[in-house]
Order: structure tokens, then C-alpha cells, then sequence
């Protein structure tokens, strides 16, 4: 293992953090996996389960167990976490814009397709290189203009050559879920499957350019642009929310970790033998399909349901109780599907979303994700 702290750009003079990346196997022999934890700097159990990760791919590393590259960032995002203000972690927007440290990552989809143009073959595997060469350069080109720019574009260019970008994020409280790419719906079934997943959301442009679509729909929009040459899909990524922030227990980090390894050891990043795919709990479905139940004004939250509930439409999800009139007014689920989300607070705000289910009956259309 080789390990490195990358620099960040200072906003001030004498203010600079330090991005500590851990790297196992050799550059270019094997595929690559980028996996990186807390995006969102607050997510805990995302930071314990990449601890779980560098105890395996150290035993591994030393049993001489590495066939392919893994490059770890266990605490992706020292910008956010050294934002405390008043005694609360702010790690989900950047204090300096309010840009969601999740979003706004560069997209150099078109620059690519434009860069290819011409110069694709009927070889898929010399195309695949060819992509890659492209997608290092584009990344290689962009400058950024502050901190949280420059981690987005450092990080991106850690993943974005890598056959496998796992992102692991977790939500407030909720069931493990992943977000990936429609047309990679098996990859995400078989992750599914070893997390124990119990939604898997799936679109191929869900809005604003989260990390793992910066990583995967290159790929797709290259495919799109030229349909008369093969070009696989040969980035899988996805983010992981692994359950919700108080899930943070050794045992469950174990367990996270063990699939995640058993996922790269059928990806070929990993030697030995595979283990049976455990039945899935859940089928993928649309990310458009997924209802926000809304607080449509203040007041407070008492849930009814738990994360992991399954539900119809119609039921009632939870009261929104007027501090000022004493009405409770009941929040219901519109679709049927899988509560895999909630917030940790039980003061709504007006407009919040409060929950989140999959259900597959919605179409939303517009910026899919939450803000
Ligand atoms: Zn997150």
C-alpha cells in the first residue's frame, strides 16, 4: 500500500487541507476500482466502513490477494468536515457558495464525445482506451477556482479512469439504497444483492451532476454520440447510502465491508473464490419514481413509519403537527414502495422533504435528487 495526502487549494493565505489517499495494487494492471467515503464529510458510517476497507485490502495486499488497483479515500471531504458552526456539522453545502459538495461536478461528457469524434474503430477494447486517454485529459484540463472545486476536480480525476467508482454516503435515517445508471441496473442488482439493499434508484441523468454519474454517464453519452462503434459502459458507478447517520456500529460496518470486497472480488480487482449471490431484497427502480412526501408547511413531524417499511398509496406516513392551531394534518404516501428515507429532525420545515419512497408508478421529471 502507498499512501499520499494530496494538497487542496487554501481560500486564504496560510489555509490549506489535506486529501489522504491510500492505494493498493498497481497502476494499470488489473481493473481499477475509486472508492471514496463521506462525500458529505458528516456521513460516519461511510467513514467506519472505509476503515473496514483498509483492514481487508491491507490482509489482502499482503496475501498477495490484489489482481487489479484500489484506490481509497477514506474521509473524502476535510472541507466539510472542519465546517462546525455553533456546535453543528454543516457538511452537506459548502459554507462559502451553499453548493452541495455532491453536486456541480464537472461534467466532461461532451468534451469527450466532441474528442473521440473520428477517431472510434470496431474495436471495443482499443475504443475503451481511447476513452480513457480522453477522460484523464478533460479532467487533467479543468482548473478550479476554490476549495470545493478543487476537491471535486481532485477527486474526480482519482476516479475517473477507474472500471468501478463506489461512493459511499449515508442519509438521515433510512434503509441502505443505491443510486446508479439505468442502463447498468445488473451491476447495481448484484451490489444490491451483497449490501442487502432494500431500494435501488436508477436514472441516466438525475440533475446537477452528482459524483458517480460525473464518473459513469461519459460512457453513455460517448455511446449515444456515436452508435455506430462499440463503446461498453466501462465505468461502474454508483453511490451507496449506507442506511442512515446513527447506523454507525462496528458490525454493521463489517459486514458492509465484506460485500464490498466480495463485490470487487467478482469485478476481478480481488483473487479467491466467489461466495453465492444472496437473494435480493429489491428490484431497481426509477429514480423518477421516487415520491418525496413534502411538509407543506411548519410544524411538528411524528413519523408513523419506520425506514424500511413498505407502503401503499394512501397510507399515512406521518402527522404534521400546527404549534399555533393544534391541527394535525397527516402526510400520506401518493405511490406504493419502500420508505427508505426520512429526515432526523421532527421540526418541519415548509416545502422539506420529509421521506422518501420508491415506488415505481411516479414519472417526476426535472432535477431528481434531493437539493
Ligand atoms: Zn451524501
Amino acid at each position: 500500500m502507498h499512501s499520499e495526502t494530496l494538497q487542496l487549494a487554501g481560500a486564504s493565505p496560510g489555509l490549506t487541507h489535506g486529501l489522504r489517499v491510500l492505494r493498493y495494487g498497481q497502476p494499470g494492471r488489473g481493473p481499477k476500482a475509486m472508492i471514496q467515503a463521506a462525500l458529505h464529510a458528516d456521513e460516519v458510517p461511510a467513514m467506519l466502513v472505509a476503515q473496514g476497507l483498509r483492514e481487508r485490502l491491507d490482509a489482502l495486499d499482503a496475501a498477495g490477494q490484489l489482481l487489479g488497483e484500489v484506490v481509497l479515500v477514506p474521509c473524502a471531504n476535510p472541507l466539510g468536515l472542519a465546517q462546525q458552526l455553533m456546535g453543528q456539522h454543516q457538511g452537506r453545502f459548502d459554507l462559502h457558495d451553499g453548493v452541495n459538495f455532491n453536486r456541480q461536478v464537472p461534467d466532461i461528457s461532451a468534451a469527450v464525445a466532441a474528442a473521440v469524434q473520428g477517431r472510434l474503430s470496431d474495436d471495443a477494447a482499443a475504443n475503451v482506451a481511447l476513452v480513457r486517454d480522453e477522460l484523464r485529459r478533460a479532467a487533467g484540463a479543468l482548473s478550479a477556482r476554490h476549495p470545493a472545486e478543487d476537491l471535486k476536480l481532485q477527486l474526480l480525476r482519482l476516479a475517473i479512469d477507474a472500471d468501478i467508482v463506489l461512493d459511499l454516503h449515508c442519509d438521515a435515517e433510512a434503509t441502505l439504497h443505491l443510486y446508479g445508471l439505468t442502463p447498468q441496473a445488473g451491476l447495481c442488482a448484484e451490489l444490491g444483492s451483497l449490501l442487502g439493499a432494500e431500494a435501488i434508484l436508477l436514472a441516466t441523468e438525475s440533475g446537477d451532476s452528482p459524483f458517480d454519474e460525473a464518473c459513469s454517464r461519459p460512457w453513455f453519452v460517448v455511446q449515444q454520440a456515436h452508435p455506430g462503434h462499440p463503446v461498453p459502459l466501462a465505468c461502474f458507478s454508483t453511490t451507496v447510502e449506507l442506511r442512515g447517520q446513527a447506523d454507525t456500529a462496528h458490525a454493521l460496518a463489517a459486514q458492509d465491508a465484506e460485500a464490498l470486497v466480495e463485490f470487487l472480488r467478482r469485478r476481478g480487482v480481488i483473487a479467491g473464490p466467489l461466495r453465492p449471490l444472496p437473494t435480493a431484497r429489491c428490484e431497481p427502480t426509477p429514480l423518477a419514481g421516487s415520491e418525496p412526501i413534502v411538509a407543506p408547511r411548519c410544524g411538528v413531524l411524528v413519523f408513523h413509519r419506520e425506514p424500511g417499511a413498505r407502503v401503499q398509496a394512501g397510507d399515512l406516513i406521518a402527522d404534521l403537527v400546527d404549534v399555533d392551531s393544534g391541527v394535525v394534518e397527516p402526510l400520506r404516501a401518493q405511490s406504493a414502495g419502500m420508505l427508505y428515507a426520512r429526515s432526523a429532525t421532527r421540526w418541519a420545515t415548509p416545502g422539506q422533504r420529509v421521506a422518501k419512497v420508491a415506488g415505481s408508478t411516479l414519472a417526476r421529471t426535472g432535477k431528481l435528487l434531493s437539493p
